[in-house]
């Protein structure tokens, strides 16, 4: 999609720090880490958050979270420890980029509940 930021990266057009890529995802380095460890897991594909997934998309969700996102972990080190996903999802949820992603996030002991 035009001017999403996140289409950008996945298609090389803006720069990103990346850690993985395959046919159909995306994972890079958030620029603002909030963790030693802090990625966005962001499908290629345009989907605006998780409330605008559609049953053909099942396949790519079940993909981040049960392919990518543990072997990213324990790529990235995290894995023994424990990490944190998270999926912002609209404006009361936090989410600022209007282009679905996960955040990975690990390497220090996190607190419960969030702001
Ligand atoms: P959210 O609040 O869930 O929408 O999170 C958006 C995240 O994207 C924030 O943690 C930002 O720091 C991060 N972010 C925004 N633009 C970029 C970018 N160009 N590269 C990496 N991370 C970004
Ligand atoms: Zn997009």
């Amino acid at each position: 999609m035009n001017n999403c930021v996140f289409c950008g990266i996945a298609a090389g057009k803006i720069p990103s720090q990346k850690v993985f890529e395959d046919d159909s995802v995306i994972a890079f380095k958030d620029l603002s880490p909030q963790a030693p460890v802090h990625v966005l897991i962001v499908p290629k594909k345009h989907i605006q958050s998780v409330a605008q997934f559609q049953a053909e998309d099942k396949e790519l969700a079940a993909h981040i979270f049960v392919d990518v996102a543990p072997k990213l972990a324990a790529q990235l080190g995290i894995s023994d420890g424990g990490f944190r996903l998270i999926v912002n999802t609209g404006d009361d949820g936090g989410q600022t980029v209007p282009h679905l992603h996960v955040h990975l996030l690990g390497g220090r002991k996190m607190t419960w509940p969030p702001g």
